[in-house]
């Protein structure tokens, strides 16, 4: 076993340590602890030791005080056991053993005599003392003698041990002075060190609250970043999706400015061109309005070598449900020309049943014969019909006002030429349409020119010496209106109807409306007993103004369509109820209307100073259309029936009035304005 440590040695151990680190816990003061005795503790501790010390004057209390080298135990066990002081308890075994240890560092001394004399031989060098017989006291003496010189040395030695220990133990009662000193300093340090840990452990609270706080936050701020991470994948994608873009865009940019620069050249030489054919342009400008004035010039003198009063004849056909007419009723026979030329004569037979033969036999039919600018049979279309007329609606463009008349019997087929067929059939489109659309496009077209047109309609009835709008619209539909024909303006030429709507129009579209309400304002007005439009003159009037602005050249002229009053005379024979009177009046108005129309052709064609213009109110309406430069076109409409023959006979005995052959005489100027 290990033999157990003295408390000296383990102070002087201590003091060895030579002042460890303050804080060393190995240098803390531990309850329990033989240090926190102080020095007068371990000196009570020392007491009975020091009291034995004192009280040693014989070797045997020394030597039974504690166990003896080898060479000194000698004495045997059973005398020992009885001879042998029992040891204070309160020294304890330690104490003992602090002593061993000092005595053990001295050199041994003489072998210590036995308890009681005679009870045992003294031991020297080991070796068992031969017993001196009883008789040898001398020798017995001398033994004594050695002996007591021996315990004598030892005494010494033991005072000087003694002494030593003394020493020692001041120093270790000083030691443990500055170490209890050391101890109230680190006990301070301690205090100080603890409210340190507390103040530590409170900021180490806080710290760790703190901790948490920015964990929590740094959470937070890792979402965002990891957010943010995400977008700036996204961005970085977005970018090389940029990136490519660009680069596509830079490599066509570059295309671009290299096609750019081969076009700039090209502009340039295109600019150079352009100032060229702009300079030419001017000079065919410049080349073209002398044409065009040469053209109109031309188209006048044309115009008016074909005569500016012309009579056409137009025959219609035979409509089913009405008798053949007999053959060779009517016949168109051929021009000089031969087949191949456009026809212009009309023959129609009548047979005379009144007459007869001396032998009793009906007279053969009389033949008469008509001859006009132009007669269309019964087969001929109305394109073809207004081939002959477009180029007198050329003429009004061209600033020359143009009067077309369509004179007839009822049912001849005026309003057919006039307005066209049932149905809206583009086929039998009549002449108002027809010449409409081709003035708008042939106005279109001298646009390019520089010429810009514009046109207002206006479209009134004549019945019984009355004018009423066609275009009425709202509560002055259908009505009679009070329609007055006055004279625009104080010394003005021009002419206008009160109370009648003059529309503005610029397009096929619009001009069709209006024939369409003047058709709904006719149908109002008709009664069962008077077919009205058949008893009234419809007059179709477009005002065309044309502009030069780069020439400062202004024309304008009437184009007027007049779809005229059935031409038929009242049968003599009929007697007269009140319908048949009021129909005799209407007849007598239409009748003498048609003859003053007549006598103004005439006086215009004979160049009379005066022309009776104002004896009805349709030459007066029609005077700015039908004198000076205007041309006049009447289409005599006849029906191919036979029992029509007499009205057909009156009406081409009319129109061959109004003819007259055409003559060269001096062209007239247009009448610019
Ligand atoms: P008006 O106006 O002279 O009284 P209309 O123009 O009303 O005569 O014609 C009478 C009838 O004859 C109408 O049914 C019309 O469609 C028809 N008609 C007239 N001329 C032609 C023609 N050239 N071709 C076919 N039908 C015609
Ligand atoms: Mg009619």
């Amino acid at each position: 076993m290990e033999p157990q440590r003295s408390p000296l040695l383990e102070v002087r151990g201590n003091i060895q340590l030579k002042r460890p680190p303050v804080k060393a816990p190995s240098r803390l003061p531990l309850p329990g602890t033989r240090f926190k005795r102080g020095p007068d503790q371990m000196e009570d501790a020392l007491e009975p030791e020091k009291k034995r010390t004192r009280g040693l004057d014989t070797v045997t209390k020394i030597a039974t005080s504690r166990p003896r080298a080898p060479a000194l135990t000698t004495v045997p066990q059973t005398q020992g056991q009885t001879t042998a002081p029992k040891v204070p308890k309160k020294t304890g075994p330690r104490c003992s053993t602090a002593i061993a240890t000092v005595l053990k560092n001295q050199k041994p001394g003489p072998a210590a005599p036995a308890q009681k004399p005679g009870a045992a031989a003294p031991v020297l060098g080991g070796r068992k003392p031969t017993k001196r017989p009883a008789w040898d006291l001398k020798g017995q003496l001398c033994d004594l003698n050695a002996e007591l010189k021996c315990c004598r040395e030892r005494t010494q030695t033991l005072d000087q041990e003694n002494q030593q220990l003394q020493d020692q133990l001041r120093e270790a009662q000083q030691q443990a002075k500055s170490l209890g000193a050391e101890c109230r300093t680190l006990e301070e340090e301690l205090a100080r060190a603890q409210a340190q840990a507390e103040q530590g452990q409170q900021e180490l609270g806080n710290l760790r609250a703190r901790v948490l706080e920015l964990e929590e936050q740094l959470g937070t701020q890792q979402g965002l970043v990891q957010e943010l991470q995400k977008e700036q994948l996204g961005l970085q994608e977005e970018r090389r999706g940029l990136a490519a873009r660009l680069e596509e865009q830079e490599r066509r940019l570059q295309a671009s400015e290299a096609a750019l620069s081969g076009s700039q050249a090209e502009v340039a030489s295109l600019r150079q061109e352009a100032t060229t054919q702009a300079a030419l342009l001017v000079e065919q400008g410049e080349r073209l309005h002398g044409l065009e004035m040469e053209r109109r010039r031309l188209h006048n003198q044309l115009q008016e070598l074909k005569g500016n009063i012309r009579v056409f004849c137009r025959v219609r056909p035979v409509l089913p449900g009405e008798p053949t007419p007999p053959p060779g009723f009517l016949l168109f026979p051929s021009g000089p020309g031969g087949p191949s030329d456009p026809p212009t004569r009309l023959s129609l037979s009548r047979s005379d049943e009144r007459r007869g033969t001396l032998s009793g036999a009906p007279a053969p039919p009389t033949r008469h014969d008509f001859s006009f600018d132009r007669v269309f049979p019964p087969g001929s279309g109305q394109d073809e019909v207004f081939e002959e007329i477009a180029m007198l609606v050329q003429s009004a463009l061209d600033g020359y006002p143009v009067c077309i008349f369509a004179y007839g019997q009822t049912g001849s087929g005026k309003t057919f030429t006039m307005e066209g067929g049932p149905g809206g059939d583009p086929q039998v489109e009549g002449l108002i349409p027809r010449a409409l659309r081709h003035l708008f496009s042939v106005a279109q077209e001298l646009g390019s020119q520089g010429w810009t047109y514009s046109f207002v309609a206006s479209y009134v009835e004549i019945y019984n010496e009355t004018v009423r709008d066609l275009l009425a619209t709202g509560t002055r539909k259908g009505q009679g209106g009070e329609c007055e024909i006055r004279r625009a303006g104080p010394g003005s030429e021009e002419l206008t109807v009160t109370n009648a709507r003059y529309v503005p129009v610029s397009c096929e579209k619009e001009v069709e409306a209006l024939l369409h309400l003047a058709h709904q304002n006719r149908a109002v007005a008709r009664t069962a007993q008077n077919e009205r439009s058949s008893r009234s003159h419809s007059v179709f009037q477009l005002q065309i103004s044309g502009e030069h602005a780069g020439r400062g050249l202004q024309c304008g002229a009437p184009l007027s369509l007049v779809d005229l009053a059935g031409s038929e005379r009242l049968d003599p024979g009929l007697t007269l109820g009140p319908g048949e009177r009021e129909r005799l009046r209407e007849t007598q108005a239409i009748n003498s209307s048609l003859s003053t129309l007549g006598l103004v052709i005439m006086a215009l064609s004979n160049k009379e100073s005066h022309v009776p213009y104002r004896n009805s109110k349709l030459t007066y309406l029609l005077q700015n259309s039908l004198g000076g430069s205007a041309k006049m076109l009447m289409f005599v409409n006849i029906s191919p029936l036979e029992e029509n023959v007499s009205e057909s006979l009156n009406s081409l005995r009319f129109a061959s009035k109004v003819q007259l052959p055409p003559s060269p005489g001096p062209v007239r100027t247009p009448g610019w304005l």
